[in-house]
């Protein structure tokens, strides 16, 4: 038995083609087969069955009802451990639901685990997590390649089958990119769709939940399960959730698609600019008109993103001191020296450099110079984003500047990691809704990822377009 397509296999269950307990199995099959992947930090067969009887048992129409979903271990979930992929975390047990989540369960879903993260969603390989890399499932014999991060456990399960579908957080980049690098379909909604309610928090102000799914079809389903607004948020968006999926519409036939001149970068293989243009040529084809369009302040989005998203990530951590939950070290003589231990021995390289990085641009004498500055020029960025939708309806980019590189090939080099989210930040810094699709192989048949952005909360269109894209691709 396969299974790749949410909307499919939620007809089959109506029809009762398939049990809730039949499907569950399947995957549960299937998770322990890749278990040496390291997709999932916890998995606990018993609890997935015990979601199985409960569902089972219930008679009311729930729109997933059964469906297997995998979580980013960030999210808050009651009756399973979060860590955000940190030991300062290890053993925490929320007590309470995320609204993503509760969302979920609310419409029938099965959480078959949590899966794994770069440490607090720091990275972008999956391979500052504490429990390890996750190891891509496209990889072949011999070189494990990276899945992508920081939700590349969400994105790997999807891709090898573990799941119909995942949840995911993109600050500046990680549900697109490991999206790309795995071959699925992974959407970042604008800033303030989905409550923020009960995910650890790394960058308040760029933080979003998003999905992985295996088609752009099953991620308009998923993404009107877990948007909406939510007053525990205050960044959340009063809106009304529109029927993404009902009005899904390939059509693209008058449609405006910007393609900016700053995003073909020296050093782009060649693989990726020849996708680009290809992807270009199908819309066309499609009937979009084509617009070359220009985002001037794009090369400062990197440096502006590791300014921002540091100083946030310095003061969301500050919480964790050994006091009120999580890790607290043993060896400690004074309170100076648990705040100390706990937060040392507590967190990883990458979380510490972030720390150290956010405190000193927020630091009296330091402020002006790089935190107002990055402030400034975010609203640059997000100004030049506004002239250009004044002239499109979408931007089309590739996704990520590589296809899935082998695990640990960046791991020493920061700055190298960093360089990944080029074409992802821009749009986290200006809150845009962007989506990343597969498209196109490199030379080693490795996928690569076609990014779609669309208008504040036009979702709509994004989904459009690359269904458009999907359906000539296929
Ligand atoms: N790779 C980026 C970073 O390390 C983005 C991470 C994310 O979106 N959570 O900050």
């Amino acid at each position: 038995m396969m299974f790749k397509s949410l909307k499919n296999t939620i007809q089959s269950l109506e029809k009762n083609e398939i049990s809730i307990k039949e499907l569950s199995q399947e995957y549960i099959k299937n998770i322990k087969e890749k278990s040496t992947l390291n997709i999932f930090i916890h998995f606990d067969e018993q609890k997935i069955l015990n979601q199985v009887e409960i569902l089972e048992k219930d008679k009311s129409k729930k729109k997933l009802k059964g469906i297997p979903l995998a979580i980013k271990d960030l999210f808050c979930t009651k009756d399973m451990p979060t860590t955000a992929a940190s030991k300062i975390l290890e053993n925490f047990k929320p007590s309470y639901e995320s609204f993503v989540t509760q969302k979920l369960l609310d419409c029938g879903a099965i959480f078959v685990g949590k899966t794994n993260l770069d440490e607090f969603a720091m990275g972008s390989a999956t391979d500052t997590s504490y429990f390890g890399n996750t190891i891509n499932p496209l990889s072949k014999d011999g070189e494990p390649l990276a899945p992508g991060g920081s939700s590349g456990g969400s994105a790997a399960a999807v891709a090898a089958n573990l799941c119909l579908g995942a949840t995911g957080t993109d600050t500046g980049g990680s549900i697109r990119q490991p999206a790309s690098f795995c071959g699925v379909v992974g959407i970042k909604p604008t800033y303030g769709l989905c409550s923020r309610w009960g995910i650890a928090a790394f960058a308040s102000s760029l933080d979003q939940a998003g999905v992985f799914t295996n088609n752009t079809e099953d991620a308009s389903i998923l993404l009107e399960s877990i948007a909406g607004f939510d007053e525990r948020d205050s960044t959340s968006a009063n809106i009304e959730i529109p029927n993404y999926f009902k009005n899904l519409n390939h059509d693209v036939v008058g449609k405006t698609i910007g393609i900016p001149k700053e995003y073909t970068i020296d050093g782009t293989p060649e693989e990726i600019s020849r996708i680009w243009e290809e992807a270009i040529k199908v819309l066309e084809k499609n009937g979009a008109k084509i617009k070359n369009i220009s985002l001037p302040h794009t090369k400062y989005a990197l440096p502006t993103y590791y300014i921002i998203a540091p100083a946030e990530a310095s003061s969301n951590l500050a919480r964790y001191d050994g006091v009120k939950y999580g890790y607290r070290s043993s060896e400690i003589d004074s309170l100076d020296e648990m705040y100390e231990n706990t937060r040392g021995q507590g967190f990883g390289k990458e979380v510490k450099r972030r720390i150290l990085i956010g405190t000193y641009v927020l630091s009296a004498g330091y402020y002006d110079a790089y935190y107002l500055k990055a402030q400034k020029v975010r609203k640059l960025i997000a100004n030049d984003f506004n002239e250009a939708f004044k002239e499109c309806d979408l931007i089309v980019t590739p996704t990520a500047p590589s296809s899935a590189f082998p695990l640990n090939q960046e791991q020493d080099d920061p700055i190298k990691m960093y360089l990944n989210d080029v074409f992802t930040v821009p749009a986290s810094l200006a809150g845009l809704p962007g989506i990343s699709i597969p498209f196109g192989k490199d030379k080693n048949n490795l996928p690569l990822g076609i990014q779609i952005l669309g208008k504040h909360f036009d979702e709509q269109q994004v989904f459009n377009t690359a269904l458009s894209l999907e359906k000539s691709y296929e």
